[in-house]
């Protein structure tokens, strides 16, 4: 068992305290006996010295004939008078009969004791009440009477404590001295070492770098030295953290917009599901992506892109932060954490889409330009699409693609249709990988035809997914979905190649093979020079360049014009052609018309099929009008029968493609198909020159010479 705490201080102070308190008891103990036989050792000498002296005086008077008492003789000594002593003589003959005096015991002790020995003395102390009496005794040896002197050495007695006082209080103050030498020293080291100590547990506790920053260096050279080391470690530390905060600050927030980032956005919502379970609040999450970002960088450049996100950032910072935090989830993916109400409606929930729509419907002006931001959106909140975080971040994620597949500043709530979408989005990704490499995807050829003659002009390559059970994955089904999954541009390139194949083949069966339309995705543009991948083709299977047509839609006008552009400039020069397909529907305006290297436009088939009510035919008109003055070939897509055959002939179209003429088919067909077109026109020129001859004989004759 420890009586003093285990520090530095009480390892000084405490030996000093407890062994002065011993050397206390000690003293108080041992002292007073000691004087005590010092005392009687003294009183018995002086006592004796006196008996004896005033023996040798009595007997000398005696012998002298002057007897005086014991009592006078003890008078005269002035020497003596300091001590205060009875003098009694007693005789023998007091003792043989008894007649005067009666001996008392120590009389009688004396008397037994001295017979035969009358130069000895009797001595004993007697303590009567509070008073000491020394009894010394001897024998005369003249009468051989028994002298007694009694000594009161009360005083001696009494004057012994005051040593032991004396000492005892020397002793404790010397021990105190001490103390307060041990307290001091222990202070000025024990101190700069506390505060040192206390330093080092909230620096390393909590992290307080203020702490310590009073530590003054002693005068002791090892405790300088330690303060010294520790100033040092401390300094160290603060950049220590610095540092961390710095990293801690890159972990958990965009360094462009200082915007939370998605790991930080992950734990705040991980938290607030944990901690709203057992409550009546329904974390919603919010995920938005800018539409058309990347054009904003293309165009403007990164550094308005940059400025873009900044002013976006900013804005969503005036959002209620109590119930909405904002988040830079990716580049230009922005998250919202929103806390709502249980059981809130969609329509409630998309008030906060609504709120952000209103932020992002103010210009942002960079650098004298203007640029109007739109978004897509997917919601999801727990606990009715997920009560974890990755599951919420999946749902809203698989809504925003679903929006963005819509089209421009849509919004969409994940459900259990989008969720049954997105897998067989994923399972059509998986199979048509698959089905690419082991090369099951193959073109069909869609024969396009001059309306008013019949004649074969062209074909469209239409790319066909054969199932194992011989029917088809439609293209409408698999297209958009491999454009999404980055499979758009290995589709166009196997398209490219097994297009000039089927054109280099046939030519070498000395077929005229017509001009052959290839399908190619915006987002191909995007991810490699579609015309330098054509060149190639080209060079590779040896055919007219010519002999090609590249379709583009509407849509790949919008996105990356210039790069689509520059490139068909080019397809164009080397001879290639370029149709603008499905035209009509997107939203192309008529100055990138202009400026588009295009040599024919596709009228969509959503117009021929309608064409029976008078805005779409009147929309037919237009377009054919608008081509005329545009000097482009017209195709309209879709004709199904004759009477829209003879309408759009009737509006001035003159070309066509359609199930009314001819499905897609495969190459081999095709080929059938372009022999039996190819005969059918050598019968029919046979046919007429049969004709011309039988009207005008003598021509014939002419011809023969
Ligand atoms: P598109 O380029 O407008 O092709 C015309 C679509 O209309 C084809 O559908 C064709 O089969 C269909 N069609 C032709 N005549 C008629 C008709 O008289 N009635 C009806 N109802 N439909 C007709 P398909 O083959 O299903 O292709 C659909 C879309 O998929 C194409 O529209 C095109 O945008 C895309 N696509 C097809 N093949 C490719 C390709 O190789 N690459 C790319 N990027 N897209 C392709
Ligand atoms: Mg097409
Ligand atoms: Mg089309």
């Amino acid at each position: 068992m420890r009586f003093f705490p285990e520090t530095i201080y009480w390892r000084l102070v405490s030996p000093i305290l407890v062994v002065g308190l011993l050397l206390v008891a000690l003293i108080s103990l041992i002292v007073p006996t000691m004087t005590e036989q010092t005392a009687t050792r003294a009183a018995l000498l002086h006592g004796t010295e006196l008996l004896l002296h005033t023996r040798d005086r009595l007997e000398n008077s005696i012998q002298s004939g002057t007897t005086k008492s014991a009592s006078e003789i003890l008078a005269e000594l002035p020497e003596y008078s300091v001590s205060k002593a009875d003098f009694l003589t007693i005789q023998a003959k007091d003792f043989n009969s008894g007649t005067n005096i009666v001996p008392d015991s120590f009389q009688r002790e004396a008397w037994s004791t001295l017979t035969g020995n009358s130069n000895d003395v009797h001595s004993e102390l007697n303590v009567i009440g509070s008073r000491y009496i020394y009894r010394i005794a001897t024998k005369d040896r003249v009468l051989g009477s028994l002298l007694e002197i009694r000594l009161d050495v009360t005083r001696n007695f009494q004057g012994n404590s005051f040593p032991t006082w004396a000492l005892i209080a020397g002793v404790l103050a010397g021990i105190l001295m001490l103390l307060l030498c041990a307290h001091l020293g222990a202070r000025a080291l024990a101190d700069p070492l506390q505060t040192l100590a206390l330093a080092f547990r909230s620096l390393s506790e909590k992290g307080d770098l203020s702490a310590g920053s009073h530590v003054s260096p002693t005068s002791a050279q090892e405790i300088r030295r330690l303060t010294k080391a520790f100033q040092l470690f401390r300094e160290r530390e603060k950049d220590r953290h610095d540092l961390t905060d710095e990293i801690k600050r890159l972990a958990f927030f965009d360094p462009l917009t200082g915007l939370a980032n998605r790991t930080r956005f992950l734990h705040h919502l991980k938290h607030h599901l944990d901690e709203t379970r057992e409550m009546t609040i329904s974390p919603m999450v919010v995920l938005f992506d800018i539409d058309r970002y990347r054009d904003i960088n293309d165009t403007f450049g990164h550094e308005a892109g940059d400025a873009v996100l900044r002013v976006l950032a900013d804005r969503l910072r005036t959002l209620d932060a109590a119930h909405v935090r904002a988040a830079r989830y990716g580049e230009d993916t922005f998250a919202l954490l929103c806390l709502i109400e249980w059981g809130q409606s969609e329509d409630e929930r998309m008030k906060l889409v609504e709120r952000v729509r209103s932020l992002l419907s103010h210009r942002i002006h960079y650098d004298h330009q203007s640029i109007q931001l739109t978004a897509c959106f997917g919601l999801s909140w727990a606990p009715d699409h997920g009560s974890h975080a990755d599951a919420l971040i999946t749902a809203a994620h698989i809504a925003l693609d679903k929006a963005k597949c819509q089209g421009r500043d849509s919004a969409m709530s994940y459900s259990r249709e989008l969720a049954n979408e997105a897998q067989n989005r994923i399972t059509i990704v998986q199979d048509l990988k698959s089905a690419l490499n082991q090369r099951r995807l193959q073109p069909f050829f869609q024969p396009q035809f001059d309306i008013a003659s019949g004649r074969l002009i062209g074909a469209e390559a239409l790319i066909r997914w054969p199932r194992f059970d011989g029917t088809f994955v439609p293209p409408g089904v698999f297209i958009p979905v491999a454009e999404q999954a980055q499979l758009i541009t290995p589709i166009g390139q196997f398209m490219i190649d097994q297009v000039c194949a089927s054109a280099a083949q046939w030519q070498a069966q000395g077929v005229k093979v017509p001009r052959l339309a290839i399908n190619i995705s915006a987002l191909h543009f995007a991810e490699e020079n579609v015309a330098d991948a054509v060149k190639q083709a080209i060079a590779r299977h040896e055919i007219p360049a010519e002999l090609l047509e590249i379709e583009i839609t509407e849509s790949a006008m919008s996105q990356r014009i210039e790069t689509v552009m520059d490139s068909l400039s080019e397809l164009q020069k080397l001879g290639v052609e370029i149709a603008l397909d499905d035209f009509g529907t997107g939203y192309s305006s008529l100055s990138y018309l202009q400026q588009l290297p295009l040599n024919r436009l596709k009228i969509d088939q959503s117009f021929i099929k309608e064409m029976s009510s008078s805005r779409s035919a009147q929309i037919v008109k237009t377009i054919i009008g608008l081509g005329r003055s545009m000097n482009l070939s017209v195709l309209a897509e879709g004709i199904e029968n004759e009477a829209q055959a003879d309408h759009l002939l009737e509006l001035g179209c003159r070309e066509g493609q359609g199930y009314h003429f001819a499905k897609p088919m495969p190459p081999d067909e095709f080929l059938a198909f372009i022999q039996d077109e190819q005969m059918r026109d050598a019968d029919s020129q046979a046919d007429l020159v049969r004709q011309i001859k039988s009207v005008s004989p003598h021509m014939s004759a002419v011809n023969g010479r």
